[in-house]
C-alpha cells in the first residue's frame, strides 16, 4: 500500500506538472492566435417572438487553431482572462463588431433598429479604459450606439458593484444597451437588482431546457417575467431549441429569442445572407 502511494504520489506530480504545461501553453498559443488574427466572429440571431423576423444578433468569439481546428470558447476565455489577453481580443471584439455593422450598413442589410449584443468578460469590463474604447469603436466606424448591445454577467457585478453601476449609468447614457447574460444562475434578488442600470434580461438555456416539463423551471421563467415587469426590462429567451420551447414563450411576455430552432451561431458570409431575406422580404 505503501508503495502504491508513493507512485500515485509522482503519478499527481507529474500529472501537475503536465497540467501547468498545457496551461503555459495554451497562452503561448492563445498569444500566437492574438497577433496572428487566428480569432473570429459568428452571429447568432435573435428573432422577435410575436414578429418572427430577425431583429439583431449576439456575437460569439471562435478560434481558428492552426491545427485543432475551431476551438469553442469555453476552452480559451478562462485563459484570455487570466492571461489579461483579454484586454486586446475584448476590444477587438467590439471594434470588429461595429465594422460589421458598418459594412452591412453601407451594404443596404441593414435595418435602422437592429443591434449586435456582444458578450463582455469581467477583466475585460473592470479595465478603466472600458467605457472610453467602446465609445471610441462607434465613433471611428460611425455606428449609433443604439446598435450596440453588452452582455455583462451577475459575476461581474458582484465583483465590483458600485463601480459597475458607474460605468453602466455612462454608457446607457449613450445610448448602448446592457443585457444581463445568464440571468437566474448567479445572485439575483429583486431589491438587488433595482440598483443596476439595464435595459434586457436573458433568462439562461438551463431553465429553458424543460420549462414545458418541469414545474420548478417553468416557476423559475415564470418569476423572472414578473420580475421584468415590476424592473420593466426586455426579456430574451435563449436555447430555444424546440418548437414547444417556442410556444411557451409565445404565450408569455418575452419579447426576444434565440436558439438551434431558428439557428445555430453562423459566420458572417452566411449572416449576411440571412439578413438579405429580410430586406428583400
Ligand atoms: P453565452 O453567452 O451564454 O452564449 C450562449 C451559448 O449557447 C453559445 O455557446 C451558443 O452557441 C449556445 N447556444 C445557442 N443556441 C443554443 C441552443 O439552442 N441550445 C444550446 N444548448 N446552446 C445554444 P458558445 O458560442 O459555445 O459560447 C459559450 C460561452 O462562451 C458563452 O455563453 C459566453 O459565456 C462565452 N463567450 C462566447 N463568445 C464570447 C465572447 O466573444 N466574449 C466573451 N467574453 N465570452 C464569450
Ligand atoms: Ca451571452
Ligand atoms: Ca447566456
Ligand atoms: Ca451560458
Amino acid at each position: 500500500a505503501k508503495k502504491q502511494g508513493r507512485s500515485q504520489h509522482v503519478f499527481f506530480e507529474s500529472d501537475m506538472a503536465s497540467r501547468v504545461e498545457l496551461a503555459y501553453s495554451l497562452e503561448n498559443e492563445l498569444r500566437q492566435a492574438v497577433s496572428q488574427q487566428q480569432f473570429f466572429l459568428v452571429f447568432q440571431p435573435q428573432v422577435g417572438v410575436q414578429e418572427g423576423v430577425i431583429q439583431g444578433a449576439e456575437v460569439l468569439i471562435r478560434w481558428r487553431h492552426p491545427e485543432r481546428g475551431v476551438v469553442p470558447p469555453f476552452e480559451f476565455i478562462p485563459v484570455l482572462e487570466s492571461s489579461g489577453l483579454i484586454q486586446e481580443v475584448g476590444k477587438w471584439l467590439i471594434f470588429e463588431s461595429c465594422q460589421c455593422i458598418r459594412d452591412w450598413q453601407n451594404q443596404g442589410l441593414w435595418q435602422e433598429d437592429a443591434w449586435l449584443s456582444v458578450n463582455v468578460s469581467p477583466n475585460q469590463f473592470y479595465n478603466p479604459s472600458f467605457v472610453d474604447d467602446v465609445l471610441a469603436a462607434l465613433k471611428i466606424t460611425g455606428v449609433k450606439p443604439e446598435c450596440l448591445e453588452l452582455e455583462i454577467t451577475e459575476g461581474i457585478v458582484i465583483g465590483d458593484t458600485e463601480n459597475t453601476i458607474k460605468k453602466l449609468q455612462k454608457l446607457r447614457s449613450h445610448g448602448i444597451r446592457v443585457a444581463m447574460d445568464d440571468f437566474g444562475t448567479g445572485y439575483s434578488s429583486l431589491s438587488y437588482l433595482k440598483r443596476i442600470p439595464l435595459d434586457v434580461l436573458k433568462i439562461d438555456q438551463s431553465f429553458v431546457r424543460d420549462v414545458t416539463v418541469d414545474k420548478t423551471d417553468k416557476a423559475i421563467v415564470e418569476a423572472i417575467l414578473a420580475m421584468s415587469i415590476s424592473l420593466d426590462l426586455e426579456v430574451v429567451a435563449e436555447g430555444i431549441e424546440t418548437k414547444e420551447h417556442y410556444l411557451f414563450f409565445k404565450g408569455t411576455r418575452c419579447h426576444r429569442y434565440q436558439g438551434y430552432l431558428y439557428s445555430p451561431p453562423v459566420e458572417a458570409s452566411f449572416f449576411k445572407e440571412m439578413l438579405k431575406e429580410i430586406v428583400v422580404a
